[in-house]
């Protein structure tokens, strides 16, 4: 890309952005808060018009006394949409957004079979968001982009995806690029959730936020000093594979005493299945016949019906996931840890337990200012995450190193 096409991309997105966060603008008022001349910012505003992303806003009734009154500016919702989807191990979420960031629709369905080898998969997602797209009466061409949240082992900004949809030597992202015509991008699920918290959740405007994804697996997306931390190989926040017991239980990762094989879903049903096998006595046996259908929400709920067996699992792993995140404390010193995932029962219960044991294991003086929160975006934290990768193309400049252009 061009030098000077670089620096009118960063000139427009900076515009873009100045009317997301204050809705209504004139020119001059887009001049001080950009630091772009006038001309310029009125060039821009004459083309993203024409576009029909920027509509002047009706100012007639509005009272605005003598004189004539300056135009004003705003974004115009309806001139595109974009598309999260978060692809769990079960159920899958999708969110509709606009182009002002309002949610027009959301869906939750069985997701597409993330184990498949054969390529068709894709077009079984591709049917998918096909009738999602429907149903949000959102015309398909009018979809500037589609950011997908995916588990297991991901190179979000590489496009690459090493657990699951890993069919050929193209990257995935090429692949759905594509299958669906479009502006597509790829990112952990953590770090998709981590995204979603810091645009749209508790920790937006927060610098140190670690967000903790408990579902199957167990992620952590780090915001660290405002942005998303991602490591040298975009491999950072492995924290399911932080050892908790010296030579525990054999992980899939083949190391030995993971955090994951105590405190994710996937552990806390295993362990209720081995205690029932037992003999243990809890109510789940009175819903679930077969033993090998229990799993990490049907512990969940007999916790939240008063079980004492799946309140026992539910503690034991908390406490694990409390000494797992001490030491991640004492290292980073975040000022706020947020928790959800798609176990949306995550409740005030789970989150106490694995506060103490947090504070416990890490120093007084780290840990004290800390503070502990359930999601508010709840399960959909990852998808709007995932969307949120689309809109930085037109919103953000950080990506485009701004400081070589301007
Ligand atoms: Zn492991």
């Amino acid at each position: 890309m061009s030098k000077v096409r670089k620096k009118n991309i960063i000139r427009r997105n900076l515009i873009l952005r100045a009317l997301l966060d204050e809705e209504r603008l004139s020119l001059t008022d887009l001049k001080n808060k950009t630091g772009i001349s006038l001309p310029v910012v009125t060039s821009i505003v004459s083309s993203l018009e024409k576009e029909k992303f920027v509509t002047e806003v009706d100012v007639k009734d509005e009272n605005r006394g003598a004189g004539r009154p300056p135009l004003i500016y705003q974004l115009n919702g309806q001139a595109g949409y974009v598309l999260g989807i978060d692809i769990g191990r079960s159920t899958t979420d999708y969110v509709v957004l606009d182009l002002a960031q309002n949610i027009i629709h959301q869906d939750r369905r069985e997701s597409v079979n993330l184990n498949s080898k054969d390529i068709s998969v894709i077009d079984d997602l591709f049917d998918e968001v096909q009738d999602v797209i429907k149903n949000a009466a959102v015309k398909y061409k009018s979809v500037l982009g589609i950011g997908i949240s995916i588990p297991g082992i991901i190179q979000g900004p590489k496009g690459l995806s090493q657990t699951y949809f890993n069919f050929s030597d193209e990257s995935l992202e090429e692949l759905l690029k594509k299958k669906f015509n479009k502006s597509v991008n790829i990112e952990h699920d953590a770090k998709a959730m981590a995204l979603g918290e810091l645009w749209f959740g508790q920790a937006k405007g927060k610098q140190n936020v670690l967000c903790i994804n408990i579902g199957w697996g167990l992620g952590l997306g780090m915001i660290l000093n405002g942005k998303i931390f991602y490591g040298s190989d975009y491999y950072a926040g492995e924290f399911g594979h932080l050892q908790v017991v010296r030579d525990g239980n054999l992980c899939y990762c083949g190391k030995q005493g993971c955090l994951e094989t105590y405190a994710s879903g996937k552990a806390m049903a295993r362990i209720a299945r081995e205690k029932i096998e037992a003999g243990a006595q809890t109510i789940i046996t009175n819903e679930v016949n077969d033993i090998e259908k229990i799993d990490a929400k049907v512990v969940f709920e007999s916790a939240n019906k008063g079980d004492t067996f799946s309140i026992e699992i539910l503690e034991e792993a908390a406490g694990h996931l409390g000494f797992g995140l001490s030491q991640i404390i004492n290292i980073l010193n975040p000022e706020m840890i947020i928790f959800g995932g798609k176990i949306a029962t995550v409740n005030d219960f789970i989150i106490n337990n694995i506060r103490a044991a947090a504070l416990k294991y890490s120093m007084t003086q780290i840990n004290k200012n800390i503070k502990f929160v359930v999601s508010d975006l709840g399960t959909i934290a990852g998808a709007m995450g995932a969307a949120m990768l689309e809109f930085r193309e037109l919103f953000e400049v950080e990506h485009l190193n701004p400081k070589a252009y301007v």
